[in-house]
């Protein structure tokens, strides 16, 4: 089942808790069936690449690790850090979050 999250690629978040605390970034790519989200330079980890072709350099690379969801917040530009979500409904149906303090569109 997928569980929808309330970050979405290219959003901008802020991590709240880990190694990467404080650390603002884009979100890069989002996985709901795990809850986890890869976060732009954030939760860096050291991966180890095989060579896959002829010439090519395996090694360790330096690249984003996937965090829980739950461990960022939406980084609002308005208030300058990171908020709380919240939905609004207009009237003509269609939902959008909001920055929960200052209902700024995210
Ligand atoms: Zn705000």
């Amino acid at each position: 089942m997928n569980k929808k999250l309330h970050v979405k690629t290219g959003d901008t978040v802020v991590i709240i808790s880990g190694k990467s605390k404080g650390k603002k970034g884009k979100v890069l790519a989002v996985s709901p069936k795990e809850g986890k989200v890869i976060v732009e330079k954030c939760n860096m980890v050291h991966k180890h690449v095989k060579p896959r072709k002829m010439g090519d350099q395996g090694g360790i690379v330096d690249a984003e690790g996937a965090i829980y969801a739950c461990k960022v917040q939406l980084y609002c530009p308005n208030c300058n850090k990171a908020v709380r979500v919240a939905y609004k409904t207009y009237e003509d149906g269609t939902k959008a979050r909001v920055c929960a303090k200052c209902k700024e569109a995210l």
